[in-house]
């Protein structure tokens, strides 16, 4: 006869590594049924048939350099601040080689001025050496410029050249969409991946500036204006205040 081996249970030490629980995948959005992903660009086509990016520019470069800005500040401030800018710097060169002092106290009213500088004069320098003064018009080689990320990217050559490669997720593209149920992820590239699945490629880049208008306009992050959402009746975040 075998007798049976007692087996003891080991108590985790004190100092035991816990190993994080894995997060489970975001659940696909319920609400990207073509038919109402339709309804929700109609409505948006009637709020705003002209929504269009708010950073003052003339051209693809200028678009990029206010686009940097823009991070953490609000367009106002970033079109008041380059105004004058745009006198004193007309092409890439005078970024590229500028005086970064007097550039970060230019810059300043839009925050993050020295991070900010690296990558306005960090671009210019690669635009001028690289690119022969123009701003690339793929994404590939957009994302090579220092400072310059896919948000950036699908900005400027979107709204620039009218190259729609991707649709821009800032912060009110992250919120509305997942208000609106098209996305059930925070990530933006996710976001930005899921979008691309459910909304017509011809609309990639009026979509991006109809869903930021309406965040600055109707659907704020703190008390979204839910009465006076013509989305309201398509509508069923927990978000609403109606
Ligand atoms: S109903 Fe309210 S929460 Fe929904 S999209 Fe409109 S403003 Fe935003």
């Amino acid at each position: 006869m075998t007798s049976k081996k007692k087996t003891t249970k080991k108590k985790p030490t004190k100092h035991a590594k816990k190993v994080p629980a894995k997060k489970a995948p975001a659940k696909p959005a319920a609400g990207t049924n073509p038919q109402r992903v339709a309804s929700i660009l109609a409505k948006l086509d009637e709020a705003y048939p002209n929504a269009t990016c708010e950073l003052k520019h003339e051209n693809a470069f200028q678009l990029l350099i206010s686009t940097i800005l823009s991070a953490q500040c609000t367009d106002v401030r970033v079109n008041q601040v380059t105004q004058e800018l745009y006198k004193k710097y007309t092409k890439p060169e005078d970024f590229a080689y500028a005086n970064p002092a007097e550039l970060e106290k230019e810059i300043r009213p839009t925050g993050f001025f020295r991070n900010k500088t690296k990558s306005i004069m960090g671009a210019s320098k690669v635009i001028v050496e690289k690119f022969a003064g123009q701003v690339p018009r793929t994404m590939e080689e957009i994302l090579t410029l220092p400072g310059v990320a896919r948000k950036t990217g699908n900005v400027v050559l979107g709204t620039a050249y009218g190259i729609a490669v991707g649709i821009v997720v800032d912060t009110h593209v992250i919120r509305l969409s997942n208000r609106l149920d098209l996305t059930r992820n925070e990530d933006p590239k996710k976001i930005e991946q899921d979008l691309m699945a459910i909304i017509p490629q011809n609309r990639w880049i009026k979509f991006s500036h109809q869903l930021i208008w309406h965040g600055r306009r109707v659907c704020a992050a703190r008390k979204p204006k839910c009465a006076e959402c013509n989305l309201e009746s398509l509508c069923y975040s927990k978000d609403k205040t109606t």
